[in-house]
């Protein structure tokens, strides 16, 4: 993986690009079992981080992250800005001092975020949320580590396990966030906060498949 400076400043232009490609998406998603604004956030908060961070010299990707993070942060009203914002900027603490993202710095990513996530908005895997896609995710990069699967093949994995979480979130109903006011009537609907991590996680299997093989 070693993904550069360079490098992860293009996964999070190409973030930008996928949330913005897919807001109308997203915001039918919330539409349904929320207020109708996950895709307008989060597009807002990425095209916010992109703008910070384009033509800026960092010494090292916590710097990068750092601003990624508090430009969703002030960026974003709904639960996901606040939600995302601190994933980054935990993530950012382990980036100190680093020129390169490695597989294993990624599952740190992964847990931090998960763990600050958690923290926030004090959600489990099952609540119908971010996690049910982040969680597995994590789960699969931790799997491929430990059992020296290829890296493309590792992150393949993590976006599948991902995409079963989002297809998962349909049979559940909301414990957490605004579609949790529907309770039983959310199932049937996919989470939209899953399906963004979903995209971000597909970003970065594109991005090393295209910079890698
Ligand atoms: P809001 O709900 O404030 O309108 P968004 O629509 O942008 O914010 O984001 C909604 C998404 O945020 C949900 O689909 C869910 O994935 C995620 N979310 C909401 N509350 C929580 C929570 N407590 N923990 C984890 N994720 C949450
Ligand atoms: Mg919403």
């Amino acid at each position: 993986m070693g993904l550069t400076l360079k490098e992860i400043l293009y996964t999070f232009e190409k973030i930008e690009n996928k949330i913005a490609y897919h807001k109308q998406f997203l915001t039918d998603l919330d539409a349904a079992i929320g207020d109708g604004d996950h895709g307008i956030n989060l597009n807002k908060g990425f095209r916010v981080a992109k703008e910070k961070i384009k033509d800026r010299d960092f010494k090292d990707w916590g710097e990068i992250f750092k601003t990624v993070g508090m430009a969703i942060v002030s960026s974003v009203g709904g639960a996901s800005g606040p939600l995302y914002g601190t994933a980054f900027m935990k993530a950012s603490m382990l980036g100190k001092g680093k020129t390169e993202i490695t597989m294993e710095d990624f599952r740190d990513i992964l847990k931090v975020s998960i763990d600050g996530i958690k923290m926030r908005g004090k959600g489990e895997k099952g609540d119908k949320t971010m996690l049910d896609a982040l969680i597995p995710a994590y789960d699969e990069v931790n799997y491929g580590i430990e059992n020296n699967l290829s890296e493309l093949n590792t992150l393949k994995n993590s976006v599948e396990a991902a995409r079963n979480g989002v297809e998962y979130t349909k049979l559940i109903a909301a414990r957490k966030g605004r579609a949790s006011y529907l309770g039983d009537r959310s199932i049937g609907h996919q989470d939209p906060g899953a399906t963004s991590s979903l995209m971000i996680l597909e970003v970065v299997f594109d991005t090393v498949n295209e910079l890698r093989s």
